[in-house]
């Protein structure tokens, strides 16, 4: 049987330990890898479905976080929970280095324009919350800058929330020792050297520095309706199938419905 993934929710106003919290996750199905896939296949239709209702009733809004030292699986997380679902209803959107331009605005300028809009799913494969990451970890602004900044999260999600967005935030955890062994096959494997960045090493000689901001971000915007989910995600397809039973639940919570059909159809005959 399954596990309740809900545990991983971290409650509005908890400390978080990153240490404390497990990396490997591996009590659903008994830690059974074949049972874990075949569960994640029934979730991604049942996924699949719930999107074409929502796309179709253009109502509900959601966005979906993810977060994560690098190798941790954003992008697989997203190609394998999402998969079966229309591209035409479910968007991703990227945040890396700023431009120039980004840069000359607020930070929450170039992302606000990626927020879904009614009836759509947007991922945010990294995030607003960079601004309170990297950007804290490398001094790229003061730190009485950056720490306002969790402030202005929550209330800049508050504004999505109270206009209809339903927000989900994921930390793909993973511990340093698997984050080696993912990164020297990147080394190894000849399919995976595209992936090697020489300047992952330097953020993750900075490990320690990363898990202190990752935690004071989760404790600071970890909110009833912007909640964080700090997820085991050193086995991949435990961490494939967390995410897929969340996003799952949140859908049928919303619980969308085909529009009722505007006209008595039974009374139209479509022409010769
Ligand atoms: P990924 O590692 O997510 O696959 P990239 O290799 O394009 O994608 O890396 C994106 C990089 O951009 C990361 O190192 C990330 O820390 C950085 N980045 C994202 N947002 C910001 C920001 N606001 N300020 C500085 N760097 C950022």
């Amino acid at each position: 049987m399954g596990t309740n993934f809900e545990r991983y929710r971290v409650k509005a106003g908890t400390k978080v330990d990153l240490g404390k919290e497990p990396t490997r996750g591996d009590d659903a199905y008994g830690g059974d890898k074949d049972a874990g896939y075949a569960r994640l296949d029934a979730l991604r239709d049942e996924i699949a479905e719930l999107q074409d209702r929502l796309y179709a009733e253009e109502k509900h809004k959601v966005l979906i976080v993810l977060q994560a030292m690098d190798t941790a699986g954003k992008d697989s997380t997203i190609r394998d929970v999402f998969k079966e679902t229309n591209p035409q209803g479910v968007r991703v959107a990227s945040f890396g280095r700023p431009t120039d331009e980004e840069l000359a605005h607020d930070y929450l300028w170039r992302v606000h324009k990626y927020t879904p809009a009614a009836g759509h799913i947007r991922v945010f494969n990294r995030s607003h919350y960079e601004d309170v990451l990297v950007v804290r970890v490398n001094e790229l602004v003061p730190e009485d800058r950056w720490k306002r900044r969790y402030g202005h999260i929550r209330d800049f999600e508050r504004l999505l929330v109270d206009e209809g967005t339903t927000i989900r935030k994921f930390f793909l955890h993973i511990s340093k020792d698997e984050q080696r062994e993912r990164l020297q096959e990147r080394l190894d494997i000849k399919e995976k050297h595209w992936k090697f960045e020489s300047g992952d090493l330097r953020v993750r000689e900075r490990w320690d520095d990363y898990m202190a901001a990752y935690a004071d971000a989760i404790k600071e915007t970890s909110t009833v309706d912007a909640p964080w989910y700090i997820i085991p995600s050193d086995r991949r397809w435990y961490r494939k199938l967390a995410v897929a039973e969340i996003v799952l639940e949140t859908l049928k919570d919303l619980d969308p419905k085909y529009p009722d059909p505007p006209d008595n159809l039974h009374h139209i005959a479509i022409p010769d």
